[in-house]
């Protein structure tokens, strides 16, 4: 995939949701945030992306990367990896437990994003952005 344009970035998240037998769907991003992101239900396995819809399009990869990094979490779940932090209610969890439950994820993320397109560059977001996501999480929880 040397030149990405949408289409086919979004038929290729498609196959291979298809291939997993998880739904993804394309979400229009309500608050037109200038980055991609995506939310899972991984009981459902169920994947919402909200794909970046300034210029084109064009930050391709961060949308693939959001893909692998929500399929990841539904493998995480299946493979009790960090189990807890799918259990709502299910025990006290601190801010740090689930930001190493993430950082998991992203492990799991690019290990599935470099079995598909070895080569391109994964973003860990949550390693790169630490203060952030702990205080996202702190508020999530
Ligand atoms: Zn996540």
């Amino acid at each position: 995939m040397a030149k990405l344009n949408f289409k086919e970035v979004k038929d290729f998240i498609l196959e291979v949701s298809t291939q997993y037998g998880v739904t993804t769907v394309f979400n229009k991003d309500p608050d037109w945030e200038d980055y991609s992101f995506g939310d899972v239900d991984v009981h459902q396995r169920h994947i919402n992306l909200y794909p970046n819809p300034k210029g084109e399009y064009k930050n391709l990869r961060e949308l693939l990367g959001t893909f692998f990094h929500e399929l990841a979490h539904i493998y995480c779940f299946e493979n009790d990896i960090y189990g807890r932090y799918y259990t709502p209610g299910g025990g006290r969890m601190t801010v740090n437990y689930a930001y190493k439950a993430e950082l998991a994820t992203d492990r799991w993320g690019e290990c599935l994003m470099n079995c598909f397109l070895s080569g391109m560059k994964y973003h860990a977001w949550y390693k790169t952005h630490k203060k952030e996501a702990l205080d996202l999480l702190g508020r999530n929880l």
